[in-house]
């Protein structure tokens, strides 16, 4: 009899984990609380997988062997926890494709630059030619990655609920770029459960892997040193010499082994502190696959970064219009605002997750001349900065909001939509946020060309 398997949740990862399940002639039966995208009901029937939407049937379920969960879904919900009793190995996509892979992984987690880090490193490889495919939290999921080609390299961004899901996964190269507390409340709002999560991604690495990470984060460092690591470890840093990439305050120096070179932030597309970060850890990666540190540099100069990430969408009168919509926690905008010497327009708010604005005090009192809040309830941004910007204004229309901006900016300033807070009040999402805030400023700049 053919071994069963059950998807639960029919996203791209669980659609994904089917088509893969049923190509490896599996018996799959898919299954989702919710409505599933057309998109994936097509490929499920295209292919004769048996799946149901709106509830989920616990016989059809539990007479599962195994079960392939969706990340988003909590251990604590009822279907789960009966699995768990009955003994039902329960994994995550990623780990179920990770058993068919025959190339090499590099895989990517953090709590914030994952998908930046994750896009970069798959470019540089890219243009080094080789077979490279881009997965996970990104794009595409790992298992159709898997069905689609034979690939030399996966580069795999991961969540830390999809690292929860994994046995046996084992990256060839690692790279954790920060811990953060985020997600708390999937993890009983322990932080070392959250911080076990992240180091997953090590879990079975062996002493020829290889783990980049960055040393300055406190968390990670503390982890680190009541840990013995296994693989090989190259530390990032934006100021300890000591460690394999360091940043010296003019060019990012990587010096391991026999490498040593140096690369300047100018000579790449990204800015900001938070992006030698990421770039040093892509860079590192890149090279351990062998990619030509010529093509590297050149990689450097040709990336384009995902949209609503300190996104350039227009200069208007000598003023730069920044959307950097995906800037939903006060540590991103710590870094938006360390990536512009002022002066600015900073728009924020929407959804506050329980910010604290202490730590960004100093630097919108240096650089920021006006704030414009553009969510439903502003009290808090009033709160913290009513006695620390010159100018706060406020509105709930895109359209509003540009102009607004354009008449508060001078030539020279920075126009910089970060907005420390989620979307939902006034948006369907950050994307839709930061779509909107780009339209608006195509339109203004179109206007003040034909005048
Ligand atoms: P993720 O996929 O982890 O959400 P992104 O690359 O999409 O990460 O970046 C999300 C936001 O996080 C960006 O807008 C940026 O402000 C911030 N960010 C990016 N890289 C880092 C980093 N290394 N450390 C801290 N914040 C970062």
């Amino acid at each position: 009899m053919k071994e069963r398997i059950v998807i639960l949740g029919a996203g791209e990862s669980g659609t994904g984990a089917a088509l893969l399940a049923h190509a490896k002639g599996y018996d799959v039966f898919v299954s989702d609380q919710g409505v599933i995208k057309e998109k994936y009901k097509s490929d499920l029937i295209s292919h004769g997988i048996a799946f149901e939407e709106g509830s989920h049937t616990y016989e059809k379920i539990l007479s599962a062997t195994m079960i392939i969960k969706s990340p988003g879904i909590p251990d604590k919900t009822e279907i789960i926890k009966k699995a768990r009793e009955k003994n039902i190995s329960i994994l995550d996509e990623i780990e179920f494709a990770f058993r068919f892979i025959k190339g090499k992984i590099i895989a990517i987690t953090g709590t914030n630059g994952k998908t930046t880090t994750t896009l970069l490193t798959h470019h540089l490889l890219k243009e080094a030619g080789f077979r490279v495919a881009l997965a996970g939290n990104v794009g595409e999921s790992l298992a159709k990655k898997v069905l689609s080609g034979q690939y030399d390299w996966y580069v795999v961004e991961m969540s830390s609920f999809q690292l929860d899901g994994t046995k046996t996964f084992r990256p060839d190269i690692g790279i954790l770029l920060n811990i953060t507390p985020d997600h708390l409340d999937r993890y009983e709002y322990q932080l070392s459960n959250y911080v076990h999560s992240k180091f997953q991604l090590i879990q079975n690495m062996k002493a020829s892997d290889r783990f980049i990470f960055y040393a300055d984060d406190p968390i990670t460092a503390r982890e680190i040193a009541h840990r013995k690591l296994t693989p090989e470890i190259f530390k990032v840093s934006l100021n300890d010499s000591l460690c394999e990439a360091h940043y010296n305050g003019r060019e990012m120096q990587f010096v391991w082994g026999d490498e040593k070179f140096d690369i300047e932030q100018k000579d790449t597309t990204l800015k900001g502190p938070h992006n030698l970060i990421n770039t040093m850890c892509a860079v590192a990666a890149a090279r351990m696959a062998g990619v030509p540190i010529a093509t590297i540099r050149q990689g450097l100069k040709t990336f384009k970064n995902a949209p609503h990430r300190l996104e350039l969408v227009g200069v208007i009168n000598g003023v730069e219009y920044i959307n950097d919509s995906k800037a939903t926690n006060v540590d991103s905008v710590v870094y938006a605002l360390g990536s512009y010497a002022g002066p600015l327009v900073w728009i924020a708010g929407g959804i506050d997750k329980g910010n604290d604005y202490k730590q960004i005090e100093e630097a919108v009192r240096k650089k920021v001349h006006t704030l414009i809040c553009l969510g439903k309830d502003n009290t808090k941004l009033h709160q913290a900065f009513d006695r620390v910007v010159k100018e706060i204004k406020e509105t709930q229309s895109v359209k509003e909001l540009v102009r607004m901006a354009s008449q508060s900016a001078q030539k020279g300033d920075v126009v910089l939509l970060s907005p420390a807070c989620a979307s939902f009040d006034l948006f369907k999402n950050y994307e839709d946020r930061g779509n909107q805030f780009r339209e608006a400023v195509v339109e203004l700049a179109k206007e003040v060309t034909s005048k």
